[in-house]
């Protein structure tokens, strides 16, 4: 595998970690203190400026106003934008709405296209995804109460979800329902567009997560839909494929997510190194940087996000080359590792930081709440755990090893 970068990705990565800098991380005091919607004003103006410099959407297609960069070069992009929660919305290629640009944009009629994708790529809409439902395991999400039946010309969809992230001011849903109960598990649900303003689609709540409801993209909403009645054209993608397309969704963004968790690493370890550095702890002006403990956790974070970030890489250039299908263990892999080596890293600068660490006067205490959850979303360490040792121990079944 060749780790060069090109002239080019240089260059578009050195722009955006300069523009995270100078730009983003000192709006950051009041993100961690305003709603997100008070917020919107100011990072219009933001992305407007990344507009103007062509670094828009990123990984969208260019046929809609993106730069249709590749797996590896957008993995470069998500990894610099990481460093700041602010950093992939300016720059248009945030979670939910990533995902599902790349569904609507492989699977989407051109009506569809017109009316939701052009919108989303050029920044004008949100979207939200809206799959785990309240009372059945997400884990096992083939699992599923939340019916769309046929009423005429329409779909009739009743079901309880939550965890639709960023629900709060999106446009549209696409909603996972289940269309052909007699089909077998994976072919039962279909994926559905709701616009968001259809009668029947209820936001109940953003659900409190970690003591903060939070607002806008920064949500995660509990949905009603009390027959919730669309159009059958809003059907997206074959009729039965909702766990195939879901599949397909979620191999390129587990690359997006977890590289953009190397990015809160790297911003967590420059914050806990410079701190090490400049606090004195004894009338000797010795810092904590001297102490070897902390040197030791400094030195592990380096190692395991080194490794993290190759893993990643390699995983990224595995589904290039070969496809997400004979990824799908590297996929696995990385998923678990790299969530967990977020969670020491920014635990470690938490601890380095003391009291500090827990205020919201630095961002440490943000991504401490928040990327806990990375653990549990696209599957849980243990699920995918359980996979790749499945198909580990597959390889032995039967084997005489000396
Ligand atoms: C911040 C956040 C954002 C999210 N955004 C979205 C979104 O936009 N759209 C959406 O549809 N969903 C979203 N989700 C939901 C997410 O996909 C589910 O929470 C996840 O799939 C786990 O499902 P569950 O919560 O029902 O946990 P469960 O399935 O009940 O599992 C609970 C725990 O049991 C353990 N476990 C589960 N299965 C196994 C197993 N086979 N073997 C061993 N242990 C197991 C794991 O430790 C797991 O954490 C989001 C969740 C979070 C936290």
């Amino acid at each position: 595998m060749d780790f060069t970068v090109s002239e080019k990705m240089q260059a578009v990565v050195g722009m955006m970690n300069e523009f995270v800098g100078r730009e983003l991380i000192p709006l950051e005091p009041e993100f961690l203190t305003k709603s997100f919607r008070q917020m919107e004003p100011v990072m219009e103006e933001k992305r407007q400026m990344v507009r103007q410099m062509e670094l828009w959407a990123p990984n969208h297609p260019p046929e809609y106003g993106g730069m249709g960069l590749n797996l590896m070069d957008h993995a470069l992009v998500s990894e610099a934008l990481g460093r700041t929660p602010i950093g992939h919305y300016t720059f248009n290629c945030h979670a939910p709405d990533a995902g599902n640009i790349e569904i609507l944009h492989k699977y989407g009629t051109d009506a569809q296209k017109e009316r939701w994708l052009r919108p989303l790529i050029e920044g004008k809409i949100r979207s939200c995804f809206s799959m785990t439902e309240v009372e059945l395991a997400g884990s096992n999400p083939v699992m599923m109460d939340t019916t769309a039946v046929k009423d005429g010309q329409d779909y009739v969809i009743n079901g309880q979800k939550w965890y639709t992230t960023g629900a709060d001011g999106a446009a549209f849903a696409i909603v996972m329902a289940v269309t052909n109960p007699e089909a077998a598990p994976h072919m039962r649900a279909s994926m559905i567009i709701v616009p968001t303003g259809t009668p029947g689609f209820n936001l109940v709540r953003n659900i409190p997560v970690m003591g903060h409801s939070g607002d806008s993209l920064f949500s995660h909403g509990e949905i009603l839909y009390q027959s919730c009645r669309v159009p059958q054209e809003n059907l997206l993608g074959p009729e039965g494929w909702g766990f195939v397309i879901a599949q397909e969704r979620l191999g390129p963004g587990r690359i997006h997510h977890c590289m953009r968790w190397l990015g809160i690493c790297h911003r967590a370890f420059d914050l806990m190194c410079a701190r090490a550095s400049k606090r004195v702890i004894s009338y000797d002006n010795k810092t904590l940087a001297s102490k070897q403990i902390i040197q030791s956790w400094i030195a592990e974070c380096a190692a395991e996000i080194q490794a993290a970030r190759l893993m990643t890489l390699h995983a990224a250039w595995k589904i290039e080359t070969l496809g997400v299908k004979e990824a799908r263990e590297d996929i696995a892999l990385i998923k678990f590792y790299v969530a967990n080596v977020l969670q020491k890293v920014v635990d470690r600068a938490l601890q380095v930081h003391g009291g500090l660490g827990m205020t919201d006067d630095t961002i440490i205490a943000f991504f401490f709440r928040h990327e806990r959850a990375a653990r549990i979303y696209d599957g849980a360490d243990e699920v995918h755990k359980a996979t790749v040792a499945r198909r580990i121990l597959k390889g032995y079944a039967g084997r005489d090893v000396r």
